[in-house]
């Protein structure tokens, strides 16, 4: 066979015996040795087609392993549940190289304008008068990073997005505000705000977000993300999660009153936010007596005062809630494991968001493809196959 890397002739020099790891155990291999005088490099050709990745893992086994490895830590998915459920034993840092690679390759295709999953509009739900809504969300998580060698290093912030198909709600007052999906696309990573658009736009393309009626976008308003919504998808309503505006409300009343006062506290202003909206809410906040406060209960209440004075026009539950329009997003930060660690620099594993894990349309593209190790040397008919030698294990 010709030699992939000078394309000289190389010859075959014998039959050499490799160890690798499938999901039906290790597998012992006798597999062909090829050695090229003329740039003096030797390859074993099968190794390429097989798609195995440097620690000896089959495609099947890299797979497994990535899904373990990115809905829970490393640690865990070595130590208990590759056993368990593929009866692999693997170590930690082979299963952060095996995700980080997955992560790698499926975060360059993303680059590369891919989309994964066929090009299918959604059937859209409706809302209570008829109208196809299709919501998009965006939020920041903190993940645990590490420098090189196992060293301390600042965590960094990862983009989390998510367009997606909620079913309507049943009752218009369902306390179920968060409600399941008929499909979603995740996407994360370090992105940039400006890279996680251009990436979520093709996501929202793929599913047909164009032909629903109405966008929702469901956020809690940080920075930047009211720009990013009108940049990226400026035909949406913008909502405040529910969640995240009670938040303030629960905050403030431990600052404000004690114990079962402030429970009581926190729950009236929530009823009142979720009926009467944020506006009425606001009113009764800026009648809060302030001689009353702390200084830190002070510093809450400008804090409050600030967040709904800039939102509250974006938090008219009532009208939601008559409209069946879902005001509470999926907690997208529970998709990023908090102790899957990265390591500084790379974003390979928090790439690996399932996106259309609710679905399920999608295979998640973490097997390598054939071409995504060296290129797949030209194999001759009737050159020497590999060798399967059962071992037992
Ligand atoms: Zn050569």
């Amino acid at each position: 066979m010709s030699c992939p890397q000078c394309q000289e002739s190389a010859r075959f020099v014998g039959y050499r015996p490799k160890t690798i790891i499938s999901l039906v155990g290790a597998l012992k291999l006798a597999r062909p040795y090829y050695h090229c005088a003329h740039c003096q490099t030797g390859f074993w050709p099968w190794d390429v087609i097989l798609r195995l990745s440097p620690e000896r893992l089959t495609p099947g086994a890299q797979e497994v392993t990535t899904l373990l490895g990115i809905t829970n830590s490393f640690g865990k998915a070595a130590n208990c549940l590759l056993h368990k459920t593929a009866g692999l034993r693997l170590s930690e840092s082979t299963v952060e190289r095996t995700t980080e690679a997955a992560g790698e390759r499926l975060g360059k295709r993303l680059q590369q304008g891919e989309v994964f999953g066929p090009k299918k509009p959604w059937e859209w739900n409706v809302d209570a008068e008829g109208k196809t809504c299709a919501y998009v969300s965006v939020d920041w998580t903190g993940i645990m990073m590490q420098g090189p060698d196992g060293a301390k290093a600042e965590g960094r912030m990862v983009a989390v997005g998510m367009v997606y198909n909620p079913q309507p709600r049943v009752e218009k007052d369902n306390d179920a505000v968060c409600m399941p999906c008929d499909g979603a696309r995740y996407l994360s990573g370090l992105y940039t705000l400006e890279e996680l658009g251009l990436q979520m736009r093709r996501q929202a393309a793929q599913v047909g977000m164009d032909a629903a009626q109405q966008w929702i976008s469901l956020t809690d308003a940080g920075s930047g993300i009211e720009h990013f919504m009108d940049v990226n998808f400026p035909l949406a309503t913008q909502i405040v999660d529910f969640r995240h505006a009670s938040e303030y409300a629960h905050d403030l009343a431990k600052l404000y009153a004690a114990g079962k006062e402030a429970e009581t506290l926190a729950a009236v202003w929530c009823h009142t936010l979720k009926h009467e909206g944020g506006a009425a809410l606001l009113a009764i906040f800026k009648e809060l007596d302030r001689a009353k406060m702390t200084p830190s209960a002070c510093e809450g209440h400008d804090k409050v005062l600030t967040y709904f004075e800039n939102h509250h026009k974006r938090m008219d539950y009532p009208t939601y809630l008559r409209k069946g329009v879902t005001a509470v997003p999926h907690r997208l930060k529970r998709l990023v494991p908090r102790d899957s660690r990265a390591i500084l620099g790379a974003d390979a594993a928090v790439s690996l968001l399932p996106f259309d894990a609710i679905g399920g349309s999608v295979p998640f593209p973490l097997m390598p493809r054939s071409n995504e190790r060296s290129a797949s040397p030209s194999l001759r008919p009737g050159s020497n196959a590999c060798r399967l030698v059962p071992c037992g294990l």
